[in-house]
């Protein structure tokens, strides 16, 4: 079977620990043989970004602009403890965090689902994909203690010195009072980037706040969702045959309980923080949740959602073996071929991208997985595989269908 070419190089983004080890078994068993892999290789490892003064991260999201898609592995977010480790020049900053200000995007979570590894929630069917707004509000709030009774005001100063007021409270006695804020760009670029990867993918966009509570904060993320959607999106959304729903958050956890899955649940940054936690957990485990960043430009960057699965890589160091999931992981790489296939017309990626992601739930379904999966599963007497040993059965799945 000859090679399946590509035209324009994804960009590749290394990692660290072991998904860094996972990386290179996935690229080596299930890529390489089959396709003329073409990729811009950056090295997000935290020696190589320690060595570049975290160039490599800023140089591997402008090339990211430039080629439109990136398939990043799991990095480590240096804290105290890494800083003696690798023996770092600077605490540097989450290689994540420093690619999303750059790409300006939205993360979209989903699960992969294959049976054998059931929803707690027993009528969910299909993925639910959490869109998590990720910026302002409690996380970039000002907080202030009310040592006793008096007056607590919002004070905006326009630049030619105009001041707006607004009565906190009048207090009594002691208390707290915080101060949160938004801005317009982030939230349209948050809503583009919701309804573009809905019409990606193909699935309603359902969307809530708390707008009838908060009348003019959470009421401008609902006008500016609506407002975009009518203006560019409710036409090709109408062709596509999805819909945009927007509801009250109560309305909408409630909705999400009896549903079948199937839909993006766009969310506000705290929300989204929740229940982002609540829907993967609640889907059956982590190693099985991937991740896409996806910018207002129409830029992509997939990846796994779990981290570098430390724990794994001290064993691994030891010499014991591991048996890490790399679902994942492989689908942080269909997910980014296929996008390739689509840009450029290259059908036989997309293709490929399909019958490798088949291979994995297929293997899964068969009884052969991983530890974290054996845990949990509903299959009877399933083979426990290592790393390795995982990697190769979904080779030997995706030969027997190519
Ligand atoms: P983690 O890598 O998500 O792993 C936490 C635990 O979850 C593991 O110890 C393991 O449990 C289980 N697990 C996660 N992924 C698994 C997989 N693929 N297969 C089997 N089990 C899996 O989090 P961490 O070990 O606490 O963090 C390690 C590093 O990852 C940190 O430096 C953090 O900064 C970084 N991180 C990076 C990203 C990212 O790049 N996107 C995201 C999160 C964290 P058991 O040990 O019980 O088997
Ligand atoms: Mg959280």
């Amino acid at each position: 079977m000859d090679k399946i070419k590509m035209t324009v190089p994804l960009v590749e983004m290394d990692g660290d620990e072991m998904t860094r080890i996972l990386w290179k078994m996935i690229k080596d068993e299930l890529l390489n043989p089959f396709i003329e892999l073409k990729t811009e290789y950056y090295d997000l490892g935290l020696e190589n970004r320690n060595k570049t003064d975290d160039k490599v991260t800023a140089d591997s999201a402008e090339a990211t602009k430039k080629y439109g898609v990136a398939v990043k592995c799991a990095t480590i977010t240096p804290n105290a403890a890494r800083m003696t480790e690798y023996d770092l020049k600077e605490m540097w900053k989450s290689p994540n965090g420093t690619i999303r200000a750059i790409l300006d995007g939205t993360v979209f979570r989903a699960p992969i689902i294959v049976k054998g590894i059931e929803p707690c929630v027993k009528n969910w069917k299909k993925p639910i994909t959490i869109a998590r707004h990720a910026y302002g509000d409690v996380y970039k709030n000002t907080e202030m203690d009310i040592p006793g009774p008096g007056k607590c005001e919002l004070v905006y100063t326009s630049q030619n010195g105009e001041e707006v007021r607004s009565l906190v409270h009048e207090y009594k006695g002691a208390g707290v009072a915080q101060a949160m804020h938004n801005l317009d760009d982030s939230i349209e670029s948050f809503a583009k980037s919701c309804f573009s990867f809905a019409l990606d993918t193909k699935q309603d966009l359902w969307f809530a706040t708390k707008d009838t509570i908060s009348k003019t904060y959470d009421h401008t993320f609902k006008d500016i969702f609506q407002d975009i959607f009518d203006k560019e999106y409710k036409e090709k959304f109408e062709e596509a045959g999805i819909n945009y729903f927007y509801t009250l958050i109560d309305d909408a956890v409630a909705r999400v309980m009896k549903s079948e899955g199937g839909y993006i649940w766009a969310c506000k940054n705290y929300d989204g923080d929740v229940m982002s936690d609540m829907v993967s957990s609640a889907f059956g485990s982590l190693a099985m949740m991937t991740s896409v960043l996806v910018s207002p430009q129409g830029y992509y960057e997939y990846e796994a959602a779990h981290g570098t699965v430390q724990r794994h890589y001290y064993k691994h160091l030891n010499g014991e073996e591991t048996s890490t999931n790399s679902v994942a992981t492989i689908f942080a790489w269909t997910g980014a071929l296929r996008k390739r296939g689509e840009l450029d017309g290259i059908s036989e990626l997309t293709v490929f991208a399909d019958k490798l992601e088949e291979a994995c739930k297929n293997t899964i379904e068969s009884g052969k997985m991983t530890n974290d999966l054996a845990l949990i599963t509903t299959i009877e007497n399933p083979t426990v595989l290592n790393s390795e040993e995982f990697i190769k059965a979904v080779r030997e799945t995706l030969e027997a269908s190519l």
